[in-house]
């Protein structure tokens, strides 16, 4: 069957898929009885067949042509006619939203004799000639492929325009502009389905995980005139404020205009709310808006994005969809439909997006610190937040200062698709020309960016290199802060802080604990992290690695002289010394836990990690410790390894050296009494890493108790702890029974697993895994999200058979592959506990609800 249906005539199941985003609202609006120009979808269907064979579909031309047929009668004008011409828009809409991603080409129809009929029958000739000037650029940069740029040299008196465009199009590809409607109709079609594999397209797909076969369906709708003159126009709206998630009517317009002037930048628009003030038609147009904006929030039960234009006063929709957002207003939209009742609670847990969470943790500007005085000039408040970075003019600066970790501005007079590479890598952009619905402020606002835009003082000469602002000359690399909330700009950086869970954002994190049931702890080393992690909810350590506590200053001398010690007794006289100093450190992560439990693994690294691999170094820590310099390099020597991801680390050493063991449980049993004496319950658990064998875990469970019962009976107190493993190599995975005998919970770590299991090196991956990802082999780099097909199913193995020994067992996962997929996956696969670094623990929190709902 050929995928094509008219508007308001579809009936299958899967709307989204068939019709494309843009399909759906174009069919749903017209059966709902609003304001729609008739047309029709082609399927996506269609586009895959297209890519596919080179060639459409065997019937979809003839049901092209019956549906235009079908245009023609409900609009009164005829295609191809030359007193009387229909003209159509071509616009793609793939099944997500790509913003300025896929090109529209508008006004189509019209010719050489055509435009003439057109200006005849309107009386308005001028009006005739931009649309024709419009299509022709459209046309010859969209469907002919004549770079757009160049159109922007030829203006003119409009009928020269014209003339000199056609004459463009020629020159540059060499093909006279078409000037039968239907030929140019089928380009026009087949432009956009090429516009799929457009490289902005790929780009976008990539960057947001999206399927690079759905193809995109093709909307050919009748035209509605936005540029007849002052009593038409064309705008776009939001059904609440999108930056803040204020429940306020949002929108901007341009009279006497069409398609993408408003977006583009190139005029910047007027609010809607000053359309009720204008004479003539606006104020009921405006009025009839509104009641629009209500219907379509009853419709979408969501914040909705929608685009519009007036033809001599009358109001046409043109597009609505689900509206991207900030992440503030994600939380708050979501908190008020709830409180609208409008959706219920699961159901608002169900559209908060995992990772835009992490928007509300950026920094902010210090409230207490005045930058008023700073401040060059003020643009829109396109998106909220705070930036501060260095300045530059162009999008691939911004990624190579990226590399370099450098913080950067972007400023563009405005931005283009072209830009988003840089806009991704920027923490903040700046334009200086567009509106809060430009491409930079939609874009930004969907990739949690903070910008302002529109910052009609501020003058960029790229050429040069500079920009003026508030009577200010800067250059690139020079410091400036955005604040996306109020618009302004300002000179130099200003401190920023910590955010805190509160407000709508709180809500939605007391709501996560309501429907979660595993438990998110924090990989935390020091009380900070500890501290700023039980803030963001971490019920807990998940894995606290103890070989960073010994980089640092004070400890790495006493480490290196242990590693150095020529026999057990020298070790012991310097794992004395280290003792202290990590019990103090584990006395601070248990303080800032209160009460909380506490998993500590034992030490992992390769001992060869802790000594200088260079001369001068070397020699340093020689007089350091007072040996000779060779026999450090003798040591150095002796510990290298060829593989050292696989030689002698984890509970490796632990077998060979048990003291280092017995001195880690000591400090941490130490400290575990001292806090409890403060009145402070400590729960710890520790855990042996890199486990192969189930009599690693025996002989040094045993150490560990021996040395544990040892400390606590001299002190005369009891505390309850645990011993358990790191699962993270397949040999323990399929042992896993065996060694639950012995261990009371395990804990994956799943970067190790994850190497072991794939045989990639963690450290050379990027050599080749990106080339993988981008082709599609793996959906995402396995150090970032479990790979469920191996690594996942040695998870399910390892937690049935541990399991199967000891009943209920706690299992965690610590590595950091907590995509909102993994959690996912390791709720269903009864994981108890998922731990992460700090900042993910928000985001987590609202995966693991969602994976509960
Ligand atoms: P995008 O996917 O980039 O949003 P659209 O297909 O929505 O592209 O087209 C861009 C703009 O072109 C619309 O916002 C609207 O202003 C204009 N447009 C599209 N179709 C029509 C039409 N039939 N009549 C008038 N304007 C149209
Ligand atoms: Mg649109
Ligand atoms: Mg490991």
């Amino acid at each position: 069957m050929t995928g094509i249906t008219y508007f308001g005539k579809y009936e299958g199941a899967t709307p989204k898929e068939d019709l494309g985003g843009k399909g759906v609202s174009l069919n749903m609006m017209t059966k709902a009885g609003l304001p729609v120009p008739p047309g029709f979808t082609i399927w996506t269907s269609e586009c895959v067949y297209f890519m596919e064979h080179g060639v459409w579909s065997p019937e979809l031309e003839t049901r092209v042509n019956e549906l235009i047929k079908s245009v023609e009668k409900d609009t009164g004008k005829e295609f191809g006619s030359n007193s009387n011409p229909l003209l159509l828009s071509v616009r793609s809409g793939a099944r997500v939203s790509m913003p300025g991603m896929m090109d529209t080409v508008l006004n189509l129809g019209l010719n050489d004799e055509a435009v003439e009929g057109m200006a005849k029958k309107t009386k308005n000739p001028r009006f005739a000639y931009d649309s024709f000037r419009r299509f022709l650029q459209m046309f010859g940069d969209v469907v002919m492929g004549v770079e757009h740029a160049k159109f922007e040299k030829v203006l003119d008196a409009v009928k020269e325009v014209i003339k000199g465009y056609r004459a463009l199009i020629q020159e540059e590809t060499g093909k006279e502009f078409p000037q039968n409607p239907k030929l140019q109709l089928t380009m026009a079609i087949n432009a956009v389905f090429a516009s799929w594999n457009n490289p902005r397209a790929i780009v976008y797909r990539n960057l947001n995980h999206m399927g690079h076969n759905w193809g995109t369906a093709v909307n050919v709708q009748s035209m509605v005139y936005g540029n007849t003159g002052d009593n038409s126009g064309t705008g776009v709206g939001f059904t609440r404020d999108p930056s803040t998630g204020e429940r306020v009517a949002f929108g901007e317009f341009l009279t006497n205009a069409q398609g993408e002037d408003v977006v583009a930048g190139i005029r910047t628009p007027f609010p809607l709310a000053s359309m009720a003030g204008l004479s003539g038609p606006w104020p009921r147009v405006y009025e009839e808006l509104m009641g629009i904006y209500k219907r379509l929030e009853e419709f979408y039960k969501d914040m909705v994005d929608l685009e519009f234009t007036i033809e001599d006063g009358k109001l046409y929709m043109l597009q609505a969809r689900v509206g991207k957002r900030t992440g503030a207003a994600m939380v708050r939209i979501a908190c008020e439909l709830v409180d609208e009742g409008v959706i219920d609670k699961k159901t608002a847990m169900m559209r908060i997006d995992p990772p835009k969470i992490n928007e509300l943790l950026f920094e902010n500007f210090d409230p207490k610190v005045s930058y008023a005085d700073k401040v060059l000039a003020k643009g829109l408040p396109a998106s909220p937040g705070a930036a501060v970075g260095q300045i530059v003019f162009e999008a691939e600066a911004a990624v190579e200062a990226k590399a370099e970790k450098r913080a950067t501005i972007l400023c563009r007079p405005e931005t283009s698709p072209e830009d988003i590479a840089g806009m991704d890598a920027a923490i903040g952009v700046l334009t200086a020309r567009g509106g809060l619905s430009s491409h930079a402020a939609v874009v930004a606002r969907g990739m949690g960016k903070c910008c302002v835009a529109g910052c009609g003082e501020c003058r960029i000469d790229e050429e040069a290199g500079i920009m003026t602002i508030g009577g200010k000359t800067f250059k690139e690399g020079d410091f400036i802060s955005l604040n996306g909330s109020t618009g302004e700009v300002i000179e130099g950086k200003v401190p920023t802080i910590k955010p805190e869970i509160s407000g709508h954002f709180g809500r939605i994190m007391n709501w996560s604990n309501e429907f979660k049931t595993l438990q998110i702890r924090t990989n935390a080393d020091t009380p900070e992290d500890t501290k700023v992690a039980v803030e963001f909810g971490a019920e807990g350590i998940g894995l606290c690695r103890t070989e960073h506590m010994f980089f640092q200053a004070d400890k790495i001398s006493a480490i290196r002289e242990m590693i150095l010690a020529a026999d057990a007794k020298a070790r012991k006289v310097a794992l004395d010394k280290v003792l202290p100093l990590q019990q103090i450190d584990f006395e601070g992560i248990f303080e800032a836990l209160e009460g909380r439990p506490c998993t500590v693994r034992l030490l992992d690294p390769p001992l060869h990690e802790f000594l200088p691999h260079d001369d001068e170094n070397q020699t340093a820590m020689a007089k350091q410790i007072g040996c000779e310099v060779e026999e450090i390099k003798a040591k150095v020597h002796e510990l290298s390894e060829s593989n050292p991801m696989l030689g002698f680390r984890g509970c490796r050493l632990g077998m060979i050296y048990p003291e280092i063991s017995e001195m880690q449980v000591t400090a941490l049993t130490q400290a575990a009494i001292a806090v409890e004496k403060k009145g402070i319950k400590v729960r710890p658990e520790i855990m042996i890493p890199v486990v192969c064998l189930p009599a690693e875990v025996k002989v040094l469970r045993k150490v560990i108790c021996d040395r544990v019962d040892a400390v606590m009976e001299k002190a005369g107190v009891k505390i309850p702890y645990q011993v358990g493993t790191m699962i993270e190599l397949p040999a323990a995975c399929l042992q896993a029974d065996k060694i639950a005998e012995h261990a009371e919970f395990f804990s994956f770590g799943t970067n190790d697993l994850t190497q072991t299991t794939l045989g990639i090196s963690r450290d050379d991956a990027g050599r080749f895994v990106p080339t993988y990802v981008r082709n599609g082999h793996f959906d995402r780099d396995p150090f970032s999200e479990i790979h469920e097909e191996t690594v996942g199913e040695l998870i399910k193995i390892a937690v049935t058979k541990g399991r199967s020994v000891r009943k209920g067992m706690k299992i965690s996962l610590c590595g950091e592959q907590s995509s909102q997929k993994s959690v996912l996956f390791l709720h269903k696969a009864g994981l108890s506990v998922v731990s992460a670094s700090p900042y993910r623990i928000p985001a987590l929190r609202v995966a693991a609800a969602q994976a509960a709902i």
